[in-house]
């Protein structure tokens, strides 16, 4: 194994969190991070209280304090994403109220500066760099999908009869694509039942050589998640994105198999809401966040504790996460913080579900 680090994580779950500065036009505000300490210490204090109780102390694997860059955080996330390429799986996920980061750690504020890409970007980026260096020895093939999960239902992001096919200027044709993953689905590579090859099951498989097919997917999926939504953003931090990218390497001398994948998951805002104040469709929304954020953090509790029984089916979120938690598999999930007072609770209340996860 070349990455020697990913398999001396502790339990295989490490925790990361991330705190956004203040936006532009925000500068009044106070702040409740009171100290980053080298180790992932994160001091938080609370603005109403005075004296010994007016602080916490939170230790995680490593905090990122506002001037951290795209790039600092990708460097520490590195060695997980390329164990992929050596047969394993894994799975990233950023966890936070809506507005305090996931998206912009995940994908980035805007695609089309690389030095703004997220994660999701970098990582596929890296994959092919490696497999390019490996190929004289192995040959990789990468398939990814994408899905949004909301309100327990699986909306294929990537499907050839979706509202949008084609990126407008892109030269990709898009149902090329998906017939050669059609063609590849029939020959077994990407299988479905294969214990490390598992694919969310009802959606489109699409075969990626380069970044730049990456880049037309993903504006393709994000493009067919803004439909039906009112406000992007808004329909955005009430569902999960998932993105999930299958690496299936080939031996050229000795003909064997090793495949891994990867999930990626920009998951739907943990805020709660106010239940006496919303009704009907809104009410529905927050109960099935509601129990597919704690679905997850309960799978990742029992994973913590090596319980016998992990509870995955509670939840379609689990459900589609399950080949990347657990078993050999490596988890990592970025707590994303907004450092402002008025977030306060919603901070406390993000910390304490990472507490009880790490
Ligand atoms: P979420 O997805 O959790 O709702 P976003 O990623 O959309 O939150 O972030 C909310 C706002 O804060 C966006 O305008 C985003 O560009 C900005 N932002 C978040 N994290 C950072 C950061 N680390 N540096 C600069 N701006 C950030
Ligand atoms: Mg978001």
């Amino acid at each position: 194994r070349l990455y020697n680090e990913v398999q001396d994580l502790k339990g295989n779950i490490r925790v990361y969190c991330r705190i956004r500065p203040f936006l532009p036009g925000q500068s009044k505000k106070r702040t409740t991070v009171e100290y980053i300490g080298e180790n992932g210490e994160l001091v938080i204090s609370n603005p109403s209280k005075q004296g010994k109780d007016s602080h916490r102390l939170f230790k995680f694997n490593k905090v990122f304090g506002p001037a951290a860059t795209q790039e600092e955080v990708f460097l520490d996330t590195q060695p997980l994403i390329r164990s992929v390429l050596d047969g394993y799986n894994v799975c990233i996920f950023a966890y936070g109220q809506t507005g305090s980061g996931k998206t912009f750690t995940m994908s980035g504020p805007n695609i089309t500066s690389k030095e703004d890409w997220g994660v999701n970007y970098r990582a596929l980026n890296d994959l092919f760099q490696i497999s390019q260096r490996r190929k004289s020895s192995i040959s990789y093939e990468v398939g990814v999908q994408m899905v949004e999960i909301y309100n327990e239902q699986v909306r294929d992001l990537l499907s050839s009869d979706g509202p949008h096919k084609r990126y407008p200027s892109s030269n990709l044709d898009f149902s090329v694509v998906t017939f050669v993953s059609l063609n590849l689905h029939t020959l077994g590579i990407w299988s479905t039942t294969q214990p490390n090859g598992l694919a969310v099951p009802d959606a489109s498989m699409h075969v990626v050589t380069s970044t730049t097919d990456v880049l037309e997917l993903m504006n393709i999926g994000l493009m067919n998640r803004a439909v039906g939504a009112t406000v992007l953003n808004e329909r955005s931090s009430r569902s999960h994105s998932v993105l999930t990218v299958h690496v299936h390497g080939m031996d050229l001398k000795t003909s064997a198999v090793l495949r891994g994948n990867l999930h990626l998951v920009d998951l739907a805002g943990s805020e709660r809401v106010d239940r006496s104040e919303v009704i009907g469709e809104r009410l529905r929304e927050a109960q099935h966040i509601n129990k597919s954020l704690s679905a997850l953090g309960d799978v990742i509790f029992s994973l913590s504790q090596k319980s016998q029984h992990v509870p995955f089916r509670n939840s379609k979120l689990t459900q589609v996460l399950q080949s990347s938690l657990g078993g050999q598999a490596k988890t990592l999930m970025f707590v994303q913080l907004n450092p402002d007072v008025d977030s306060y609770s919603e901070t406390i209340s993000t910390l304490k579900f990472a507490e009880r996860v790490s």
